[in-house]
C-alpha cells in the first residue's frame, strides 16, 4: 500500500496582517484585542464599528410602532 506523505509545516512565526488596514504587523507593534491582533487601536476601534454594525443589522430586532 502507498503511504500517504503528510506534507508538515514548519514552525514559523508568521507575520499576521491587520485585519483592518490589511499592514503587517510587526512583533512589538501590535494590539490585541478580543483575540484578533490590529495594529494599533484605531483599526480595533474601526473593526468594532463595522462588526457592531454587521450584527445589528443581522440580529436586529423587529421594530414595530414606535412612539
Ligand atoms: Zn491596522
Amino acid at each position: 500500500m502507498a503511504e500517504a506523505t503528510a506534507t508538515q509545516t514548519p514552525v514559523v512565526e508568521e507575520v499576521k496582517n491587520c485585519p483592518t488596514c490589511k499592514k503587517p504587523l510587526k512583533k512589538a507593534r501590535r494590539y490585541y484585542r478580543n483575540g484578533t491582533y490590529y495594529c494599533n487601536s484605531n483599526c480595533f476601534k474601526k473593526a468594532q464599528a463595522s462588526a457592531k454594525a454587521a450584527k445589528a443589522e443581522a440580529s436586529e430586532p423587529a421594530e414595530g410602532a414606535k412612539g
